[in-house]
């Protein structure tokens, strides 16, 4: 029986997690099952030691159980223990966990390969304070940002955040603080608000969090454009980042990219975890890119 594997998440009907680790797989020559499961937070320990128990050898999680995962392990990369964010699931010999993070360096190979964007001196605004927002955010500042602002729809997360990577180039800011400088190079959409086919609209996200809470979309400074060199990146692909992405280009970015290059970067992390080897990552990405262009089509 080939060995089993799963991605975890609430909603998972979206996702390519499957099909990437499976053309790695026939890639690489390796027998494999590998499936999606729907589970929401609160079942998430049950299914889990269900899947150990049914032989399941590792995992990937996803929104919004990164944090619950990090509780499940017994052991933890130190990538892991630091964001306390966990994406990456593999079964120790006692039948415990040993959690990894791979969304940080997928999204610094993404930019690198795909986008030439070196984080090194670079202003970048971060949107979002879940469990990739956590990844992402340590990964950057290591990459040597020069100033990292971070904003979230409850911002006490975000203080949480900052507290935690505990360096002064990253700062808690509203999300007005966050898009309204001309000096930032990068904006990263780190909210799973697509999910719930929410358009982005900057100035209600921006009364959302402001911290006068009397005041309304109405009433709030307008943030309708961009610096045209303000580069902006969705970490979610398809139609869950179209949202923020036609925002993007309304307010003037000119290099505007989803989420999928990172995707597959960190799945490919997690298979070397799991496998010893890490997949060609060129053709993975074209077949992904070309599969959501069919179904978007
Ligand atoms: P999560 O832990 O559930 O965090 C969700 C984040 O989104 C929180 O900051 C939350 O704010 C914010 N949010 C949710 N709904 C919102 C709304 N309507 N308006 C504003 N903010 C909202 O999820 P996650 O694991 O961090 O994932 C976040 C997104 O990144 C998802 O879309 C996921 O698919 C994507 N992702 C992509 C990759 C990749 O490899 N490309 C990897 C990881 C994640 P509050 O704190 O206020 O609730």
């Amino acid at each position: 029986m080939p060995a089993c594997y799963a991605v975890f998440g609430q909603p998972i009907a979206h996702s390519l997690s499957p099909c990437i680790h499976l053309a790695f797989a026939a890639q690489c020559a390796i027998a494999l099952d590998y499936r999606a499961i729907e589970t929401g937070r609160a079942d998430f320990p049950e299914r889990l030691a269900q899947f150990a128990r049914a032989g399941g050898c590792g995992a990937n999680v996803t929104l919004p159980l990164k944090h619950d995962a990090h509780l499940a392990c017994a052991t933890l990369t130190t990538r892991a223990q630091r964001c306390a964010s966990v994406n990456t699931l593999r079964r120790n010999d006692d039948a415990t966990w040993h959690g990894d993070s791979t969304d940080g360096v997928g999204l610094l190979r993404d930019l690198a390969e795909r986008h030439a964007f070196d984080p090194r001196g670079k202003r970048i605004a971060l949107l979002g304070a879940g469990g990739a927002a956590r990844a992402v955010a340590f990964a950057l500042v290591d990459a040597g940002s020069d100033e990292l602002l971070i904003a979230n729809r409850t911002p006490g997360r975000v203080v949480e955040l900052v507290q935690a990577i505990d360096d002064p180039r990253a700062r808690a800011v509203d999300w007005r603080g966050a898009l309204a400088r001309a000096d930032v190079d990068l904006v990263i959409n780190a909210t799973s608000a697509g999910h719930a086919d929410a358009a982005f609209d900057a100035d209600v996200w921006a009364a959302l969090t402001s911290r006068d809470s009397g005041t309304t979309a109405a009433t709030s400074a307008r943030i309708s454009a961009l610096a045209p060199h303000t580069a902006c990146y969705d970490l979610s692909y398809g139609a869950t980042a179209s949202g923020f992405l036609t925002w993007a280009h309304a307010a003037g970015a000119i290099h505007v990219s989803d989420g999928l290059g990172m995707l597959v970067e960190q799945a490919a992390d997690s298979f070397a975890l799991w496998h010893g080897v890490r997949p060609l990552v060129a053709p993975v990405y074209a077949s992904m890119r070309a599969q959501l262009a069919a179904t978007s089509a």
